[in-house]
Formats: C-alpha cells, sequence, structure tokens
C-alpha cells in the first residue's frame, strides 16, 4: 500500500496537482482551514462528500461564516433552491468535495456522479478546487478505478440516502441499471491539473468515505 501511496503521489504532482498528504482527519480539517485563510474565498461552496465531512470543515463553515458560503445541502431548504445554489457554486471562488477514486499508474483522478453538481465545478468554473480523499481511494489503474466506483462506491452511496429505488439498494451489487433513482449518470476523469496547481488533494493516511 505504501507503495502504491508514493506512486500516485508522485504521478499526481507530475501531472499539476497539489497533493498534501496528512495523517487523519483532525490534521486534514487544520490544513485545510489553512489553505482558506490564505485563499480568503469571497465565495465558497462544496460537494457531497463523506470524507470532507469527517474532516469538520463543513461544520466550521455552517456554524462559524468565516467566508461566504453557498450552502447547496441546507437542511429545510427546498430542493428547488438547492438546485439554484448548485448552479451558483459553479462559478464559486474556491469549491471542495471528495474523490470517487485515484489511480495509481498515471496520476488520475475519478469520478461518478448522479446530477453533475459534484463533478462540473471540479473540471472549470471556480478558481480554486480542494479535494480530500482516503488513501483506501487509491488503486492501480484507470480501469480498476472505474470498477471500483461501480462495484463499491456506488452501491454503498444508493444505500446511504434513504428512499432510492435502484436495484443496488437492495443487492448491493451494480446491475448498471435504468432506474430514475440511478446515480451513476456523468463520469469525470481528470488526467492532468489545468492550470496547474489550480486543484490541491489533501490524501488522508486513513479510510475514508466510500
Ligand atoms: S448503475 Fe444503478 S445499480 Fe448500478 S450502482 Fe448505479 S444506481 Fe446502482
Amino acid at each position: 500500500m505504501k507503495e502504491l501511496h508514493e506512486k500516485a503521489v508522485a504521478k499526481l504532482i507530475r501531472n499539476g496537482f497539489e497533493v498534501f498528504p496528512v495523517e487523519d482527519v483532525q490534521a486534514a480539517g487544520t490544513l485545510i482551514r489553512q489553505q482558506l485563510e490564505a485563499l480568503q474565498p469571497d465565495s465558497l461552496s462544496f460537494g457531497d462528500s463523506m470524507t470532507l465531512y469527517a474532516t469538520g470543515v463543513v461544520d466550521w463553515l455552517r456554524q462559524q461564516r468565516p467566508y461566504p458560503l453557498i450552502d447547496t445541502f441546507e437542511k429545510g431548504v427546498r430542493f428547488r433552491e438547492l438546485i439554484e445554489r448548485r448552479r451558483q457554486a459553479l462559478l464559486c471562488h474556491t469549491f471542495m468535495t471528495g474523490v470517487n477514486a485515484i489511480s495509481a499508474s498515471d496520476g488520475s483522478l475519478h469520478w461518478l456522479d448522479m446530477i453533475g453538481n459534484r463533478i462540473a465545478p471540479i473540471a472549470f468554473g471556480p478558481r480554486h478546487v480542494i479535494l480530500v480523499a482516503g488513501v483506501n481511494k487509491i488503486v492501480e489503474t484507470p480501469e480498476e478505478a472505474y470498477r471500483r466506483i461501480r462495484e463499491v462506491a456506488a452501491p454503498q452511496n444508493v444505500a446511504r440516502h434513504e428512499g432510492m429505488k435502484t436495484p443496488c439498494a437492495v443487492t448491493g451489487r451494480c446491475s448498471n441499471c435504468s432506474s430514475p433513482d440511478r446515480i451513476c449518470n456523468e463520469r469525470l476523469i481528470l488526467h492532468k491539473c489545468h492550470p496547474k496547481g489550480r486543484i490541491s488533494l489533501v490524501l488522508i493516511d486513513q479510510v475514508l468515505g466510500l
């Protein structure tokens, strides 16, 4: 695992990503707060990520409001309003979220998304993107990355959302469904970071997220 980890970090840096290996979620939370302090975002948003939530950064942003936050998951807000906020988040200054899989052999990053609000701002729009991931997201090849997402991340992700009526919600396995609740609709692969350094990855030495 250590070898795979080191290979992934080296390849990601070579591809223009900034990579910050840290020991645990507490260190990740501290580092992200420092990054935001340096960036001073005039608007900030985030995509759904269990790992990001585990760092405590989202709770801190919601409670302390140190920067203008576009909260696209605020409880009690109507879905239509949340969708409008997700459109606004496409042009925020700094966007944060997690990663579905990291391919060590070529240093690429992989996602599969339902609506696209989590992956579109990663590709373009915000001036800075901060990603977080546990080491369990690292695999050897791009093919394994896609397999990990379809066979592990997506079915488990469905399971944590109540009321999703997909085959994997029942069986725990992907059957490439056509359900209206299907969460595997849009795929993003980042081969390189352009412009260089726009995207930073906080790589946490723990098993985190799905
Ligand atoms: S394609 Fe359908 S069955 Fe497969 S993981 Fe996605 S939602 Fe579940």
